[in-house]
This record gives C-alpha cells, structure tokens and sequence, in this order.
C-alpha cells in the first residue's frame, strides 16, 4: 500500500464514538478519493430520504486521493452530504490546507453521523481522537473559533468551522477553513444541524510514495514549467490588458479561450478576480439579477472590481492559496477604508455576486459584505441571488419598507438597486433570522414559495440551488450542466463547453475530447467529460489546473501509489463516480428540473451580448444521460451498473424513481 492511509474515521456524535475501518485496496481503486470515496460510504451508510437536517444525514470531510502528496494542485477537500437546498446529493470543494492536514493526521476521509445534543468539535492529532465541549466556540465568527483552537491546540492546527449561519441553520450556510469554504449546497448548515462547530487536526504522518524519486523528479518539472509560464513576457503583457479588453472581446466575439501562459500569469497575479470587467462585458455575468447587460453595469464601474484596482488602492498584503500549489491564486489584503486589517481579496463569484447581480457600484461594500459572509459563514452565490431576489420583491411590491422593520432599523428600510447602504443591514437580518431575514434565510426557492405573487419569476435557483455567476444563456453546455448534474446550479461541476476554454485536449496524454463548438454543446461528449471530470475531483486536483499545463497524471498514479493507469481507466472510474451520484438522487427523489424561464431565455433579452437568445436544453440532457447510461428520467440503467461494477446497488433499482425531462417552454 502506498499512497495512502489506508484508514477512515467514523464519528458518531449521537453516541461519542470514533470508530477506525479500513478499506479494501479495491475500493480505493475504484473511487480513489475526495467525493468518489464519498459516494461510494455515504450511498452504502445512509439512510435514504433521511431529513438532510436530522442525525441521519451524514457528513463526509474527504481529501482526494493525491491530496496531501506533493502532487501539485491536489489540495482539494470534499465535503460531502444530503443538501438542505437540493434534497439530493451534495459535495462541496473546499482548498487551502485541511485535507492535507486530514492526511497528516492518518485518516483518508472523516464520516460524521448523529447529531450531538449540545456544541462539540472534533480534535485529531498523533496521540488522541476526541470529541470535545464547544459551547465557549458557539456564536464565534469563523476567524475568531480558528483563532480559539490554534489557542488551545497550538499554532500548527488546521481547523475547518461554521459560523452564525451554519449555528442559525441558513439553508445556504457554508464550511470555512483559514477563508477557504466548502459553500454550496448547505453544509455548512448540516454541520449547524450536528452542533459540530469545528473538525481540527494536528498530525505529523507523511504519505509513503511507491517511488519518492519520481514524484520529486516529477513536481520539479511541473513547477517550473508553471513558473515559466507565468513569467511569458506576451502572458505579462496579455494579462495586464485583460481587466480592459472586455469592449473588444465583446466586439470582435472572441472565444474566451486561455493559453497556458496566460492562465498561469492571470491566476498567479490575481486569480478569478482579473476578468470581472470581460466576463461583465460579453454577457458571461449575470447583472441585474439575469435582467440586465453591461450597458446597466458600465465598464467604469466594473473596473473597480478587478484585482487590478485593489492593487492600485494598496490592499493587497500578499498570496494565499492551497497546499502543494505553485500558483496560489489567492490574495489576502488590508483595507483601511474599512478598518479590516486582514481579510480576503473577493473572488470573481463574490465580486459578481455581490457586485453586477445588484448593481452595486461601490467595491467598498462589496468587500465589506464578503468579508461578513466568510465570518458568517455563507455560501457568497446564494447571498447575492437572496438579495437580488428581495430587492426584486421591493421592485414588485411584493416585499414594502414595512418588512423590513427591526431593531436596528425600527422604521424599516428598503433594498433597491444600486443601493449598497442596504447590502449589510440585510445581511445581518439573514444570518440573524431576525423578522424578514428569517423567510430569507431559506433561500430563493422557499422565499418565493412563502411570498408568492410572482416572485418564482425573481427566484434564480435550479432545483434549489442558486445560479453560479455564469450565464446559462451564454453557455448551452453550461445550461445542461446546471439541470442535469446531480449536484445542480453548480458552474465547476462538468460542462465541456464551459470549462474548454483551456487547453483541455494537452491537459493529460491520451485523454481528448471532440472540441468542435457543437459537440462541446451536444450532451454525448459532455457526458464523456463529466466521467473525466469526477475523476479529477476524486484526485483532489483544482479545476484550475486543466487550463494551466500539461498535466503527467498518469506518471503521478505511478509514482505516488504504484499504479499503472491508462486513460481509459480515468473514464471509467469517474463514469463509476458519477452513476452513483445519479442514483443517490435518484434514490431520494430528487431528480428534478426546476429551472426559471428567465435563466433559459424565455422571453429573450432585447439588447445586449445575450439579445434575442432562448436556451433549449431539452435533447442535450436527454444524449448527456443516455451518454451515461441512465435511461430518459435520469436512472442508471442495470447494464451500466453491472457494467461500472456497481452490483451492490442493483437491487435498489426496483426502488429508485427518475422523472422525464420535460419541455423547457
Ligand atoms: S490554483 Fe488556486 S484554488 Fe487552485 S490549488 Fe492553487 S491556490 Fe488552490
């Protein structure tokens, strides 16, 4: 065994036990690790159609499987569950450095089950595993409880904790670790629901390479060519005029594609936050809560929220980023304006979210309100789709000044576009579940239920789960995307057309996909990409990286576990992965396709980069599941299973329930 712990750690918290296993060398060579491992144990252990907020419900904190190594770009963690939001299966990506330190401590995934009765966290390190009282962590703010357990536990522990919003259940509530979150679907609000504050580890354990030479030899190679990239004089070049380029990418319908050079530069300068100001201008973010265009959101204004501004202002304090990462695509920065000493520099989600979906013009605000919700612990997407979906309300009439009455603001006030002064008032409503804030706190789907009125037409979650800040107009693969995977709304989870904008047929050798713009769309090689996908998610590896550099995958399966992999065999483990993930929702009913008219282009927008456009998404989700195997309602077929080796599940089919894709009209 090599490459691996070879250990899981069960946690009861009904009952306070820690219970080891170990798997089989077989299971990890058929779902590796991450959310693949999880899969596999939450399928087999968890009750199906249990309360996602009741102790049936489990949770998974899963390292991929080459997290931990040097492997570069594998520092991705798992968070794994039934979601609040969806009903269905969720994983949630988290990075920084908690799944490494999982690793350290000599586990490869952590199971939580039950529910405790009153606040605990869990604390691993060489000489013990405990359950421990956390009623003096309740009510911290994510930054204070990590402050607290490297207090108590020493400087060199690696927590993961919720904040208010996970304690005050928030459908929406996210997992935070050192600014890092595992956002979407809820769990940070499964986790409220357990009482676990916080997991934290302190170990000293090292991964057993099969050849320790060749991954040196390896990593070396790759990181210079990162290194190389990023230095490129035409990627400098390229990349400094990125922020103002979005007028003549619109202009000239540039494809949004990357080269190596240039990803590597943008991403290792300012990450996501460099292209605001293009994906704004081509229509690729959503302004004004998918109803307006870049002519609502001026480019003067959008250039405030680029990382180029925050450098202009000074904020920028330094890098932060994953473990093994040679890019660290983060950026921590000190804003006086706002007395924050130390805080993290909004990514492209936050910056969209909380920017061009309200038509907030003041970044100020902006980096005040993501500075919250990281304390808080809010999932950013959901938070700027709740409150676009409130201020749309107020627009209506749906929702008056009156609603908005409390102890802060007893006479009431009124959210509006381009109003940031109300951005933070009703952020604390939120995560207070104070008088509105406690409908809101439920996400746009159960808001719009309660206030009625024609408030589903403001509502922009598919099935539950709000819509990332890429528009499915602009994306027809990504729409497919957004409806049919089983962790639904979600931009990271498998588009082809999407995430091609790299190099994606020089990211691993042997492994290539039919890139023509019609087949990127068509739901066959989609479906072939989605099983490529969940393998690399299972590594642990940042999505990033497929734009980054040629990526010697097959060597590290090699030279980190003794492995002799072929590109076939990546196919098939995620094609494995995601059936499974289908089943489970199929399982639990929650095969769904809730999706607003106005997200598919029904009326079409007049003016703009996304005029006269109507998404049909219709045959490409039927050829995406029959690419995979499922019948037309979404069910794995029995061939599929017995084909993926996934025998254990065949007698649930007789139990299991799909639903026909229905006409989007
Ligand atoms: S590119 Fe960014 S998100 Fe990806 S592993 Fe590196 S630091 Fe983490």
């Amino acid at each position: 065994m090599a490459g691996y712990n070879g250990k899981i750690l069960w946690v009861d918290l009904t009952t306070r036990t820690l219970t080891e296993e170990s798997p089989s060398d077989d299971v990890y060579r058929k779902y590796l690790g991450g959310y693949g491992l999880g899969v596999y144990y939450l399928y087999k252990a968890m009750k199906p159609r249990c309360d996602p907020l009741g102790p049936e419900n489990m949770l998974g904190f899963i390292p991929g499987f080459f997290t931990g190594s040097a492997a570069p770009l594998t520092g991705r963690c798992a968070v794994c569950g039934k979601s609040p939001q969806t009903g269905g299966w969720n994983d949630s990506s988290i990075g920084g450095y908690i799944g490494a330190a999982i690793k350290k401590a000599g586990f490869d995934a952590i199971f939580v089950k039950g529910a405790s009765k009153t606040p605990v966290y869990l604390h691993v390190d060489d000489a013990k595993k405990e359950i421990l009282d956390a009623k003096d962590l309740w009510g911290l703010d994510t930054v204070a409880t990590e402050a607290w357990l490297k207090e108590k536990h020493g400087t060199s522990i690696r927590s993961c904790e919720i904040g208010k919003a996970g304690e005050n259940l928030l459908t929406y509530a996210a997992i935070i670790s050192e600014f890092r979150a595992a956002a979407r679907g809820g769990m940070g609000t499964v986790m409220g629901s357990k009482k676990l504050k916080a997991i934290c580890f302190n170990g000293s354990k090292k991964i057993d390479y099969a050849d320790a030479q060749a991954i040196t030899s390896l990593v070396k190679d790759y990181n210079q060519k990162i290194n190389k990239n990023a230095s490129d004089f035409g990627a400098i070049l390229a990349s400094n005029m990125a922020p103002k380029m979005g007028g003549l990418v619109r202009t000239f319908k540039i494809e949004m594609a990357q080269n190596h050079a240039i990803a590597c530069r943008i991403f290792k300068n300012g990450g996501t936050s460099t292209a605001t100001s293009v994906q704004v201008a081509v229509g690729d973010t959503p302004v004004k809560n998918f109803t307006g265009t870049y002519l609502d959101y001026p480019m003067k204004v959008v250039q405030n929220f680029v990382y180029e501004h925050f450098e202009e202002k000074g904020w920028i304090t330094g890098h932060q980023g994953c473990f093994s990462c040679p890019v660290q695509c983060g950026n921590v920065m000190k804003v006086p304006e706002l007395n924050l000493d130390r805080c993290q520099r909004p990514e492209y989600e936050a910056l969209a979210s909380l920017g061009a979906v309200l038509l907030n013009g003041d970044v100020l605000k902006a980096i005040e309100a993501n500075d919250f919700i990281n304390r808080a612990g809010i999932d950013v997407i959901s938070t700027g789709a709740v409150v676009a979906f409130t201020i749309e309300c107020c627009e209506s009439g749906n929702l008056t000044k009156k609603d908005f009455e409390c102890k802060a603001f007893p006479e009431g006030f009124l959210p509006g576009w381009n109003t940031p002064e109300w951005i933070m008032p009703l952020l604390n409503l939120i995560v207070n579940r104070e008088g509105i804030g406690d409908l809101l706190a439920r996400g746009v789907k159960e808001a719009s239920k309660a206030i009625d009125k024609g408030s589903e037409d403001f509502a922009m979650a598919i099935n539950g789960q709000e819509i990332p800040m890429h528009d499915p107009r602009k994306f027809a693969g990504l729409t497919t995307t957004y409806i049919a995977d089983p962790t639904p709304g979600r931009h990271t989870a498998a588009s082809l057309e999407f995430q091609a904008m790299g190099q994606l047929n020089d990211f691993v050798d042997g492994v290539k996909f039919n890139l023509n713009k019609k087949k990127r769309v068509e739901g066959g090689e989609h479906a072939r990409f989605s099983m490529f996908v969940q393998t690399c998610n299972a590594l642990g590896l940042c999505q990033f990286a497929l734009t980054f550099e040629k990526y010697p995958m097959l060597a590290m399966f090699k030279a980190i576990a003794g492995w002799d992999m072929k590109p076939e065999d990546l196919f098939t483990i995620g094609h494995r992965i995601q059936v499974l993930r289908h089943l489970f929702n199929a399982r639990e009913g929650a095969v769904k396709f809730e999706v607003p008219k106005r997200a598919l282009g029904i009326p079409p927008m007049s003016k703009g980069p996304l005029a006269n456009i109507t998404i049909k998404p219709e045959a490409n989700i039927k050829a995406y599941f029959k690419g995979l195997g499922l019948d037309e309602t979404g069910v794995p077929v029995r061939e599929t299973l017995e084909k993926l080796g996934l025998d254990f599940c065949i007698g649930d089919l007789s139990k299991v329930k799909g639903a026909p894709v229905p006409p989007f009209t």
